[in-house]
């Protein structure tokens, strides 16, 4: 993906930020300059950013980006629905499906990096129940798994066999 999203957005990453933008606004989250320039890169770069790769990213184009800013730019998104926080790596990563809110599972491939969302309502309706029995009133149910994806996995098996 083209870096230069920001001063030349494709059709599609132009259409992608849209319609983000308004989901965000459904949910009360008005797209500010700071959020969308943070959706923006996070379109560009299509996998998980830190914050601070994300500050990088931003203070050529604005010199006022502030780490602090860039946290409430992240907390806010991630109030709309639209950016996931991958606990594991502490980095962000835009949802893939943000129309549906929900709570499922992430798969982080520590190779390469890619994140794959899973919704499998049998992990979810475990996890919640597992919660109830302990007594604990959950508020963070995503699930996160690691290890190495398909791709990342071929030159090993190939080797293996
Ligand atoms: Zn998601
Ligand atoms: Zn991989």
């Amino acid at each position: 993906m083209p870096k230069a999203l920001k001063t030349h957005p494709t059709r599609a990453a132009q259409q992608a930020l849209e319609r983000l933008e308004a989901l965000c606004l459904e949910r009360g989250q008005r797209l500010t300059r700071q959020r969308r320039a943070v959706l923006c890169q996070l379109l560009a770069e299509g996998r998980a950013l830190s914050a601070y790769e994300l500050l990088e990213r931003l203070r050529p184009e604005d010199g006022r980006s502030t780490p602090a800013g860039v946290y409430r730019a992240l907390e806010s998104l991630m109030q709309a629905g639209v950016v996931h926080r991958l606990e594991s790596t502490r980095a962000f990563i835009l949802c893939e499906h943000p129309e549906a809110p929900h709570t499922g599972q992430l798969l982080i491939c520590r190779g390469c990096g890619q994140v794959v969302e899973a919704e499998d309502a049998r992990v979810s309706a475990a996890t919640g129940r597992l919660g109830e029995r302990l007594g604990f009133s959950l508020d963070q149910r995503v699930v996160e798994l690691t290890g190495l994806c398909g791709r990342c996995r071929a030159p090993h098996a190939a080797h293996a066999q």
